[in-house]
């Protein structure tokens, strides 16, 4: 099978305006979306509208969405009352979401769970006894808030209030620890399209007197793991920048049906972090694009 990129949309999708205007009705758009176009407009029709996915996903992505899932069941254990949920199996926690875990992952997975709950005193990753904390929600799904032509969703891994305050949380597995310039880098975090997401629409859901505070609670996958929390403060202003900067890309996401989607190429190989996942697709042999890619059963193209 050969592809071009005018084959690509031939592969599923419809290159009709009315089509793409019709999908952008039915979907919700989330801060990986927004995100995909804004890096890259054909990234973004590859995956949401000719449903193209990658076969062989990094073993580091597996580890991520595991050591989520268990951080995630014994906190929404604390949020019920039952403080010593035991997130040991995790290979049942696995099977539950569905997700295939190869035993190399699920060891790494373990490995930093176990150190996370003797670093923090409990695998929630605060003191469930504290009468201060109280949790409001775990997986929570935030929105749909209208932004300009598209309803923006969001997913909270927790919302705490600690002390009168509400606090979103954010768990991420990364390679290296956070940098030195801590402030620059919490500055950075800000103007992330999922943070403002985030705060933007607990605030609303919430009916918040003030945007909350994102909390980034990082999980270091070093040799010896490491820990690390950031607190990211939203102020209105921010918000209000935040809202302005989705609706553009709103109207310019509306207004682009897949056919029109550009590339930029600039992101294909970035210098910093890893290559653009359709790398293989765009730059890569026939025989490469049959090996890495399929096309998605349930795609938005059907
Ligand atoms: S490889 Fe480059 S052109 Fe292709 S989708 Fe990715 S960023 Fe866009």
């Amino acid at each position: 099978m050969t592809h071009s990129p005018i084959d690509v949309h031939a592969a599923g999708a419809n290159s009709d305006p009315r089509y793409w205007l019709q999908l952008d009705t039915q979907t919700q758009w989330g801060a990986s979306r927004y995100t995909t176009f804004q890096r890259c407009p054909r990234a973004h029709a590859l995956r949401y509208a000719d449903g193209i996915e990658t076969v062989d996903r990094p073993e580091h992505f597996g580890v991520g969405s595991l050591v989520h899932a268990a951080l995630a069941f014994v906190r929404d254990g604390v949020m019920r009352g039952e403080l010593e949920r035991d997130w040991h199996a995790l290979i049942d926690i696995a099977g539950d979401l569905d997700l295939d875990m190869p035993p190399e992952v699920q060891a790494e997975a373990y490995r930093l769970v176990r150190a996370y709950e003797a670093h923090y005193g409990h695998a929630c990753g605060w003191d469930p006894k504290d009468d201060r904390i109280r949790v409001l929600g775990i997986e929570t799904p935030l929105g749909p808030m209208q932004i300009g032509e598209l309803p923006f969703t969001a997913r909270a891994d927790a919302i705490v209030e600690m002390a009168g305050s509400v606090t979103v949380w954010d768990t991420k597995t990364r390679g290296r620890k956070l940098p030195n310039a801590r402030e620059e880098y919490a500055r950075g975090l800000r103007t992330r399209v999922q943070y403002g997401g985030l705060a933007c629409l607990t605030l609303y859901v919430l009916g918040l007197e003030q945007p909350p505070a994102i909390i980034q609670d990082t999980i270091i996958k070093t040799k010896l793991a490491g820990f690390d929390r950031l607190t990211v403060q939203l102020n209105e202003g921010h918000l209000a920048a935040w809202i302005k900067q989705q609706v553009c890309v709103s109207y310019e996401l509306y207004s682009t049906p897949p056919s029109l989607a550009t590339p930029r190429w600039i992101n294909c190989a970035p210098e910093i972090g890893n290559p653009c996942e359709f790398f293989y697709w765009c730059h890569g042999s026939d025989e490469e694009r049959e090996r890495h890619y399929r096309i998605r059963k349930e795609s938005n193209s059907q």
